[in-house]
């Protein structure tokens, strides 16, 4: 069973806690999304709650050394404001001094750790810097879903310091019930839909879910590979001839395994990569030299939503068109609505990974979806079957 906050008493305990508060900064280095500590809140409230105290620990940036730019004295105010508690801050990760305010902490207090990554031994998972770090906490939380594919020393290697002392926050909690509720547990007819530019960045993750869906929806850019390996006509749509026969192997696969994929079967042609370009709707294997595909069209659109409204859980991960561009955001927008509209009767949809995480924030269905991950990476390697460092050094 996975070890989550509950399984522990916080009161009176120091709570050594691995977020991620890798959160941009604008020139005057003020935090400009603080989404990353907002979602790491309901984990330090409930610590806090407790009465436990937390020693916060993160990387902020890819700093070289010591670089004042990437300190995280920049980002106290946010925390603090965020959090609505006072936040005391150590220039430091390790040694005496950090032991030291760590030790002063009362219940109810938070500390913030200086940037782990001044220490190169962060990345390299050096097993000294990590069990420095453990002499920090008595239990050890980690609630970072961004950096757990890395074993670094704080996500992964300090863990061991903590023999049944450690469980996941409640974010990470929930990103690894939500991976699961698509790859383990979830209500069937279960889809996936994988968009984006590339087959061969996608080829792992369709490879571990055909074992897992009922439906596969390919779209955007990945789908000319598909369509031309069957013969079709993709005119200048992007393509990668070497990824071919792959595709038509995928295709046999998910046959054999009784997977239906669904791809665009008409498509918005442009006559450049541009917003301004001419356009016109055509059948997805009838493409004229010089124009490509950048967008489902409409019998594709009408098609995915039937799909996506029979469906019970859905895995969303990559936008259907080029959707940077306004006049080939509609499919993704359309999409969007879909799942929505499937949420609110009773689908669980899960949208992670890459794009279509920048894709549901920018056309407003975060909040409609019933869950969004905080990790690209972590979720493209979860969702390839791998199981992550920083995962995997909780539950051993
Ligand atoms: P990914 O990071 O794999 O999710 O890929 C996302 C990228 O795929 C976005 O930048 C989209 O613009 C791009 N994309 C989606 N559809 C197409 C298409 N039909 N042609 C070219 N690029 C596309």
């Amino acid at each position: 069973m996975m070890k989550t906050l509950n399984d522990f008493d916080f009161k009176d305990k120091k709570a050594l806690i691995r977020v991620d508060f890798n959160v941009p900064l604008n020139d005057n280095f003020e935090v400009t999304d603080a989404t990353r500590i907002i979602s790491a809140k309901p984990t330090i409230i409930k610590i806090l709650e407790d009465g436990g105290s937390c020693i916060l620990m993160s990387h902020l940036g890819r700093p070289k050394g010591v670089q004042d730019q990437f300190s995280m004295k920049h980002i106290v105010s946010q925390v603090e404001e965020v959090l609505g508690v006072t936040v005391k801050f150590v220039a430091d990760c390790i040694g005496d001094d950090v032991e030291a305010a760590a030790a002063s902490l009362n219940p109810g207090e938070i500390l913030l750790l200086e940037n782990l990554r001044f220490y190169s031994e962060e990345k390299a998972g050096d097993q000294q810097f990590a069990e420095k770090l453990s002499k920090l906490g008595d239990i050890y939380v980690n609630d970072a879903f961004g950096t757990a594919h890395r074993a670094h020393a704080s996500t992964t290697v300090v863990a061991q310091y903590f023999e049944g002392k450690k469980c996941f926050g409640s974010l990470l909690a929930k990103e690894i019930v939500s991976i699961e509720k698509v790859l383990k547990t979830g209500e069937k007819p279960i889809l996936a839909i994988l968009g984006g530019a590339k087959v061969s960045s996608k080829i792992t993750i369709i490879e571990n879910i055909l074992d897992k869906v009922d439906h596969l929806i390919i779209g955007g850019g990945m789908t000319f590979t598909f369509i031309k390996a069957n013969g079709g006509q993709i005119g200048d749509s992007i393509c990668e001839d070497d990824k071919m026969e792959l595709a038509l192997k995928i295709i046999e696969q998910a046959k054999a395994k009784n997977v239906q994929i669904h791809l665009p079967v008409d498509v918005l042609a442009a006559n450049s990569f541009s917003n301004e370009a001419d356009t016109q709707i055509v059948d997805v294997d009838k493409i004229p030299d010089g124009w490509q595909g950048l967008d489902a069209g409409p019998k594709s659109k009408a098609n995915f939503h039937e799909v996506v409204m029979q469906s019970k859980t859905i895995l969303w991960n990559g936008p259907i068109g080029v959707f940077e561009l306004p006049t080939f955001a509609e499919g993704t927008i359309a999409l969007g609505e879909s799942i929505a509209e499937a949420t609110k009767n009773g689908t669980f949809s899960l949208v992670g990974g890459g794009d279509s995480v920048a894709a549901v924030k920018q056309f407003g269905f975060a909040d409609k979806v019933s869950y969004v991950s905080t990790g690209g990476g972590a979720m493209l390697e979860s969702l390839e079957g791998k199981v992550l460092p920083g995962i995997a050094a909780i539950n051993n």
